[in-house]
């Protein structure tokens, strides 16, 4: 179609330009295209600006599936294709582009694969998704049944178990190779992991449920029957990935089925920000696209970075250029600053918070908005005191990774009734629930649920149980509360609005800060109100939970302008004007619990150059002289803090030095048990 200026597609370079042009010419039949390039290339922005040249070139945009990393970047590809599709068609305001109803995270589009395919691969159509802590639950729940929780020997936690058992399923290696190479200290318990999960995967049959990896296994199983590979694959004209390098294997078998010529597929990633082999991800998936698919396949690079001013890219160039493997690209910029990164040496967690605040509101007067600064940290309890302090000033901010609001108990007893509503199988939902009731224990609560998975119509089942005369009154609200659920009275999102009245009471017996979680609730009622159902609500929520806080977790949103803190992997894909990491500490990253492996180690690498990466103008690394460890079972623990070893003496000087004006020598202060005790504090808050 004729392009109506300004064109949208006209700023893209001569490489962007080849990656979204290929093949538009041949439809779906196109050949497979790898878009391999460094952080802050435009790797995203081709993807986006592809899909949209797609569309203006007739694709059906129902049968574009689009793949990203997290709802958030899926929503954020959207809103991109949208601007560009407006731009290109000379849509005014209210025009709206077309919507890509196949753009999500592999998992929540496996989710909603199965429920459309669940009858033709005998899967219940009622099944609901476990987010972790249910899968943990239940996992520690078989453990306990099996009499493994109780022996002798330290059987590994319940959440190692499921680790394990994820890492197996997302490698599709044996159990006995993922226990050598990755957990060799519970390789004594081969024989009774093995029992464990066969008896975790039954209990997941039997309750309808299914964990994050079963969106996975179930699609890698659809796709396996040839009638249905095919059926699916012919669905999907287009099949595009945002992030490649950090899909496993399971994920990488599910396109090969999907597309097994590769024809249709777009695949674009950086090898260099490979951080999520923890979880399977597979770099391989990546490097080995181009011989998966033989000559066919294109292969773009991109090599100019529009991110990040110059001397940001030299550090981090820098940085990434002493890792082992060889990560052969080399960016550029046209972005000139004089203002070269810094190393900051404070003196303790306390200092460094204190610093950090300091300097975010220091930016926000020469015009920095909250929302373009982050801080970033390795691990998620790295910010409990800059949260304090951000709190102690009511500077708003905005916490993605650790604690989230869908963790905090009042949220999750609310949830529960929807869950075990929607599955009356779904023992953990309504172990919960169950309880909630005065006079009901956890005796009364198994019996409950063992008459509930031997009934044909469990609804039924529950409605006649019987319970001790001390809990009769308020299980048969509970009881109302149900059957009038089950039969659909009020509809969505008023079946929220009951539970919570129905909860309300229960809320104000358990907790003393009743009135700041009634609020929580309060925004979940709003955050309900942007689904169709009870259904899409529930599945959302497990598989990619909305960034909000809860009274739990830390203040609640006051402004419209936030800062935002992240844990590293969390912030992948973003950037901001001014990025702030915290801990930058051999220690902390890398982290101590990485440091088993060379392998490990060069993940962290990789970790602090994703860091660094995701600053536009303003890129400060924080190195505490003294930081606390978290002693395994020996309390916290002061201990005296070096600079990263990723950044040795010849990369040092690609940094400024910077401290604060009174910083003391680290032997002038000795470890005060003051700040210890604050230390633990925060510990059980945020733990
Ligand atoms: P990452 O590896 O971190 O995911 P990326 O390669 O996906 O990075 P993008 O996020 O797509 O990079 O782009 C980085 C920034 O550069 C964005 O602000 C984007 O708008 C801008 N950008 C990319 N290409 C161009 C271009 N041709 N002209 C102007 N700006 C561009
Ligand atoms: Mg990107």
């Amino acid at each position: 179609p004729p392009l109506q200026a300004p064109d949208p597609f006209a700023a893209l370079n001569a490489q962007q330009r080849d990656a979204v042009e290929h093949g538009i010419a041949d439809g779906p039949g196109c050949a497979p295209l790898l878009v391999i390039a460094g952080a802050g290339s435009g790797k995203t922005m081709t993807l986006a600006a592809r899909v949209a040249r797609l569309v203006l070139a007739g694709a059906d945009p129902q049968r574009l599936l689009l793949l990203t990393f997290s709802r958030r970047a899926a929503q954020e590809m959207e809103r991109r294709v949208g601007r560009v599709l407006q731009q290109a068609l000379g849509l005014a305001g209210e025009a709206r582009p077309p919507a890509l109803p196949w753009s999500g995270t592999f998992h929540s589009v496996g989710a909603r694969l199965l429920r459309a395919y669940a009858p033709r691969i005998g899967l219940p159509e009622d099944f609901t998704i476990h987010d972790r802590a249910d899968a943990e639950d239940l996992m520690g729940w078989v453990r306990e049944e099996l009499g493994l929780a109780r022996t002798k020997h330290r059987f590994p936690l319940k959440g190692t178990c499921l680790s394990i058992y994820s890492r197996v399923v997302n490698s599709q290696a044996p159990l006995a190779e993922v226990l050598q190479w990755h957990y060799p200290w519970c390789q004594a318990w081969e024989d009774e992991l093995v029992r464990l999960f066969g008896a975790y995967v039954r209990a997941k049959q039997q309750q309808h449920v299914l964990d994050y990896d079963d969106l996975l296994l179930y699609w890698a199983e659809m796709v396996s029957v040839p009638e249905l590979a095919r059926e699916l694959g012919a669905r999907f004209d287009h099949v595009l990935v945002d992030e490649y390098q950090d899909t496993n294997r399971l994920q990488a078998a599910i396109l090969q089925a999907m597309k097994p010529d590769g024809q249709g597929l777009t695949v674009v990633g950086d090898d260099a920000q490979s951080i999520y082999s923890f979880r399977a991800a597979e770099v391989r998936n990546i490097l080995d696209f181009p011989r998966q698919f033989g000559r066919e396949v294109r292969v773009v690079t991109l090599e100019r970075n529009y991110r990040s001013t110059q001397p940001i890219l030299d550090a981090s160039n820098a940085v990434i250029a002493l890792a082992a493997e060889r990560h052969a690209k080399q960016l550029w910029t046209d972005r000139t600053s004089s203002e070269r990164p810094a190393l900051v040496t404070v003196l303790d967690d306390a200092a460094q918070a204190r610093w950090v605040a300091d300097e975010v509101l220091r930016l926000r007067e020469q015009g920095l908005r909250l929302r373009s600064q982050a801080v970033l940290f390795r691990a998620a309890h790295h910010s409990a005191a800059l949260e304090l302090e951000l709190a102690r000033r009511n500077i708003p901010f905005v916490k993605f990774g650790g604690l989230k609001f869908l963790e905090a108990s009042h949220i999750k007893d609310v949830l529960a009734v929807l869950r075990w509503v929607e599955n009356p199988r779904n023992r953990l939902a309504g172990f919960r629930v169950a309880q909630l009731v005065p006079g009901i224990g956890p005796a009364t609560a198994r019996r409950l649920l063992d008459a509930l998975e031997q009934a044909a119509d469990p609804a039924a089942a529950l409605l006649a149980f019987e319970v001790p005369a001390a809990a009769r009154d308020d299980w048969q609200a509970l009881r109302t509360l149900y059957a009038a659920l089950r039969q659909g009275e009020a509809g969505w999102p008023d079946d929220l609005r009951r539970v919570q009245q129905w909860y309300q009471p229960h809320l104000e017996r358990l907790h003393d800060d009743a009135p700041v979680r009634a609020a929580d609730l309060a925004q979940l009622a709003r955050i309900a109100e942007g689904y169709r159902s009870r259904e899409q609500f529930l599945a959302e929520l497990a598989l990619d939970p909305p960034e909000a806080t809860s009274a739990e977790a830390g203040p609640p949103l006051l402004d419209e302008d936030y800062l935002i803190l992240s844990t590293i992997h969390s912030a992948k894909g973003q950037e901001w004007q001014a990025v702030y990491l915290l801990n930058a500490v051999d220690g902390c990253i890398p982290s101590d619990l990485a440091t088993g492996s060379a392998e490990l180690v060069e993940e962290e690498r990789r970790l602090l150059y994703v860091a660094m990466t995701r600053a536009r103008q303003h890129l400060q690394l924080i190195v505490p002289q003294r930081f606390y460890v978290h002693g395994q079972g020996k309390g916290d623990r002061h201990v005296y803090g070096s600079l990263s070893r990723f950044i040795p003496p010849q990369v040092q000087p690609l940094f400024e030095r910077r401290q604060p004006a009174a910083a003391a020598a680290p032997e002038a202060v000795a470890p005060s048990g003051a700040t210890v005790g604050l230390a633990a504090r925060l510990r059980g808050r945020w733990g």
